[in-house]
Parts: C-alpha cells; structure tokens; sequence
C-alpha cells in the first residue's frame, strides 16, 4: 500500500530505488549459566570466523569504492578478531565465570573500551575503544543470528533509509550506488544534510518514521524538493516523480547556462555568489557551478578526516591548494570549528550536556592556543598563493575576537621575522552566529573587516530551538522579524563602518530570504555550490529598487515568521 511520508525537504532532487535500512538491529541478550563451556567457546569461534569472513569481504569493496584509508578500519577489526588477548579473555570468562558467551563477550568487551576511553593521554589509543565497540557488535549479531547493516557492501541502487546519518556515516556513502536517503530525525542545517547538498544527493529528513515505514527493498521515492518519502509508490506515482525530475533537471539546465555570467538583479546590481566548501575536492563543483568565490570553507573537515591532528605541512598543502583553484578570487576560511556534533575522535572533548552551548569552536582555539596557531601559521603561509580571508568562528564577545586577532597578529610577526612570504592583505572577519555579538554588531564593526552571518547557528541561537531537532523544527524560523532584526542590524552596522557583510548560513540560497537580504543590501551571499545558479537566476528576475521597503516592512510591521513568508511574495510576484 503506498503511503507518502512528510518531511524536511533537505536536499533538492529526485530518487526512486529500492530501501537500504541503516538501522542498528537490537543486540540485547540475557545473561544464562551454562555447564558446557566448550559449547559455548565452539559458538563463539563459529561467530569470529563469520566475522572475520565478511570483514575481510568488507575491506576489499570498501577499498575499491571508498579507497585505501577508509578501508583500513577494517584491517583494525580484523586485528582485534586475531587477537588472543581479546579472544583468549573472552574464552576464559566463559570457563571462569560459568556463564553464556553473549556475556562473557559483553564483560570482556566493556573491560577492554573502558581501559582504552581511560587512556587521556593518548589519543589513539583512545580510538581503539570505538574499534572494540564495533567489532563487538559484529560477533554478538552473529552469536544472536541478526543481521547488521553493512553500507560498505552496497552493490546496487539504493536509498538509504536511517534513523539519523552522522557526517562520517553521509561521508562514507558511495554515491555511485546510493541515490538519496530519508532519516527519522535531523533538520535542513544538521551537517548530514548540508553535505547531501554538496554531494547532489536528494534527502529527507526529519520524518519521525520512516525506519518503522519501511521495510528493507521496499520502493522509496525520495521527493528532496518538496520534502516527503512515497514508499510503495504505485505506478501512476512513478511516472508522477518522473516528470517532476524531468522538470527539475530541465530547469537545472536552465540555471547552468549561467555558469559564467556575473551575478547581476535585473536593475544592473552586481552581488557576490560564492559557495560554501569542506574540503579541497570541493572545489570543482565550485568552479563547475560558477561561484564568484569561496565565503566559507569549513576547516574542520580537514581534522575530521585525519587520524590525529593535522600537521602544518598537511594543512598548508590544503589552504594552498584551494587558493591556487580559485586564482584569486577571495577565499574566506573559517578556523577549525569543532564541537557540537562535529567531533575528533583523536581530541576527546568533554561529556557535555550542551554540546551546542559548550566547548566548542573559537573557544576551544583560544584555550588550546597550540592547534590553533599551527593552523594559522599554516594560513598565513597559503596566503601567498590567493585572496586570503580568515574568519572566526562562535565569536560571542568582543573579547574573543581581540584574542583571536593578537594570536593571529603574533603567528604572523614571527613569520615575517622568518622570511616567510606572507601577504599583507589578509582581511580578519569573524561568523556573526552568537546573539549576543549580533546585538553587539556596531561595536564589532570597528574592529573587523567584514562579517559573515551563519544562520544556522544564529536562528538556533535566538530561538533556543536546536537545527537539528525535529521536534522543534517549527520554531526554526528564517523569516521570524526577530531574525531578520539581528540581520538587517548586522549588515548596517557593517556599512556604516565602510565594511561588508555577507551569509554563509543555509538561508543566503533560500528563495524568500533572498529578496529580504537584497533589500537589506547584503554583499555577499555563500551556499552550497550547487545552489549557485538557482540563485543567480532569481536574482536576474528581482530588482533592488521593486525590493527597497521590503526589509522595513518586514522587520517593522510583520510580526510571524509566515507575515514575511506572505510579504516576500507579495513583492516578487507584484509585476
Ligand atoms: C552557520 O552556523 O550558519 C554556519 C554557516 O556554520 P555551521 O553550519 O558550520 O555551523
Ligand atoms: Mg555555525
């Protein structure tokens, strides 16, 4: 029966495959005393060696699809599996305390990662306790006969369907086979999404239910432009979806004829696109999408994709790389920005119950001064080769950025005293994301050289509404005046200082904050690269003088979040 599933509509496009649950099956056990341990230890051999059977499996497609390094955490399971310590341990808690190898493998298991998570001065040893965790999951599906999803042996069309998607999970998809996924939890701006975006993948998330709607190889349509799942669709629904990508890739072709254009309203006003990055394999969907610069590069990808933290030589390499590709158009880099949901399994960073709220980003740069100076040494070092723009992430006070900017003005000094070449015309911004530096932003102003608004942060800010929690999804409100307040009041107080402001949040790509920030006058404008050409068609259709009252009216008389939704659309649509 077919049954359509709404949800956030995450990432544009549409796909229609069979369903790949990504769902933890339940492992749970009960403890029994046995009396025949060579039974139970002959149970747990038959599991070790289906284990160790299908990691191998794992491990050669892994290689061949994902390559050399995201296989090798196979080879590191396969370790543990040969491991006599591990196995022996185990083995000997069965004949020890009398008790059924599920238990034994649990207690062994939980000695081992507690060991290891104890180990703070050394990070990779540390790592080791997520190895254990999963390889001990892998024998205990084996020992209860579950199956366990396997995304690495995927070797056919699929959607995937997940409760959630972590970035390290989205980042280990191959795209060749998956064609979209759906998630019972999560909203536009959660990182998973962000990265469906920039990977062209079509995505839904936020549904609630949808590993409970779907049965693994049922057909899904994944609708990423209007945020629903069909599962089940009838054939009137397949050909239904096959038009609506038909559509969408006509009117995709339409955009891509204005790949080398200048972005210019249909008054002849010219505004910056750029595009947001992770990492330097994005840059040629950049240059492919025709973005006028990059606003935003995230350079904790960088340190998520390493094993340890990434050397100077390392990070240089990268920055230097990004800015050649841009031939010198600007490059605004943001400093590491991690915590939240973005961890480093080689820096433990404390249990937090507010992760959002916590240590995190600027703060965790300020207070670990040594990864934060290798990283701008490595900065200051690329800024040889481009347009270098180095911004701040979580500033909060004026405090903070002052303290930025003196570690930034010392790295640089001593390099000078070095010799080093180190361009002179290095712009210091800061990510205009915390409330409080917003309300603050005249102040700011006299001390930057530009801003850039990340409204995902922002509105999770100012609405205590956490991005990435569907069950307040609906207080995620763009348009809400009290967001466009804080806004309009950053980008003037911006202007007033002779500086400029641009958006780096998701909301500089969407269709009714656009006309909004036009009137507002904002700069630059930084998204997903494969948002680009969408917006720079809009904004040939809009003019700023048909736009002028928009952004008074909205902040002043609108009072809902849905009055600007309405007046947006009034202005666009009046000709
Ligand atoms: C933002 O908060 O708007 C932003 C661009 O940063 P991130 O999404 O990486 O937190
Ligand atoms: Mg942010």
């Amino acid at each position: 029966m077919v049954k359509t599933i709404k949800g956030i509509a995450a990432s544009d496009g549409i796909a229609t495959a069979e369903a790949y649950l990504l769902v933890q099956p339940d492992l749970s056990f009960t403890k029994k005393s046995i009396s025949d341990a060579d039974a139970e230890i002959s149970r747990l051999k038959d599991a070790i060696s289906t284990s160790d059977d299908e990691l191998t499996k794992i491990r050669d497609i892994a290689k061949e699809s994902l390559g050399e390094e995201e296989a090798q955490v196979f080879d590191a399971h396969k370790a543990i599996l040969a491991d006599p310590e591990f196995t022996g341990a185990v083995e000997q808690e069965v004949k020890d305390q009398k008790v059924n190898v599920e238990q034994a493998l649990h207690d062994v298991s939980e000695n081992f990662i507690s060991i290891f998570e104890g180990m703070t001065d050394n990070p990779y040893m540390q790592e080791r306790a997520a190895d254990v965790r999963d390889v001990t999951k892998r024998v205990m599906a084996h020992l209860l006969g579950v199956d366990l999803p396997n995304p690495a042996l995927i070797d056919h069309e699929v959607v995937i369907v997940a409760h959630d998607l972590t970035p390290s999970d989205t980042a280990q998809l191959n795209k060749k086979y998956v064609k979209g996924f759906v998630t019972d939890i999560g909203g536009r701006t959660a990182h998973s999404a962000i990265m469906a975006r920039s990977l062209e993948l079509p995505a839904v998330v936020g549904t609630d239910t949808i590993t409970k709607d779907v049965k693994a190889g049922d057909t899904v349509i994944i609708d990423g432009l209007s945020g629903a799942a069909i599962v089940d669709p009838s054939d009137e629904d397949i050909k239904k979806y096959q038009q609506k990508a038909k559509d969408f890739a006509e009117e995709k072709a339409e955009w891509e004829k204005l790949k080398d254009e200048a972005t210019v309203t249909a008054d002849g006003k010219h505004f910056d696109i750029a595009a947001n990055i992770g990492t330097p394999d994005d840059l040629q969907g950049v240059i492919e999408n025709g973005a006028e610069g990059i606003g935003l590069y995230r350079t904790e990808f960088l340190y998520m994709q390493s094993e340890s933290l990434p050397t100077e030589e390392d990070q240089f390499k990268a920055y230097k790389k990004v800015l050649e590709g841009m031939k010198g158009k600007a490059v605004v880099v943001r400093t590491m920005d991690i915590g939240g949901d973005k961890h480093l399994p080689y820096l433990p960073l404390p249990e937090e119950m507010n992760p959002f709220l916590g240590y995190r980003a600027i703060r965790i740069s300020l207070d670990r001064q040594e990864i934060f100076r290798t990283q701008l040494r490595a900065l200051l070092r690329a800024s040889a080769f481009g347009t270098l723009r180095i911004m701040f992430p979580m500033i909060g006070t004026l405090q903070e950025f002052r303290d930025a900017k003196k570690v930034f003005e010392e790295e640089k000094a001593k390099l000078v005293k070095d010799g080093v070449e180190v361009s002179d015309d290095i712009q210091l911004g800061m990510m205009m994301e915390v409330p409080a530096a917003a309300v603050l932003a005249d102040q700011f102003a006299k001390e930057v050289d530009f801003f850039s608004i990340g409204t995902n942060d922002l509105i999770q800010y100012t609405m205590a509404a956490d991005r990435g929690n569907e069950h307040v999804s609906y207080l995620y409100q763009p348009y809400n005046p009290s967001i466009l307040r804080l806004i309009k009041h950053v980008i003037d107080s911006a202007h007033k200082e002779g500086k400029w402001a641009g958006m780096c949040g998701e909301a500089a790509g969407d269709n009714t904050m656009v006309p909004l920030l036009l009137s507002m006058g904002l700069d630059e404008y930084s998204m997903s690269a494969t948002s680009v050409l969408r917006v720079r068609s809009l904004m040939k259709k809009l003019s700023t003088k048909d736009l002028a009252t928009l952004a008074d009216r909205a902040v002043n008389e609108s009072i809902t979040n849905e009055d600007n939704k309405k007046l947006v659309d009034e202005y666009v649509n009046k000709k």
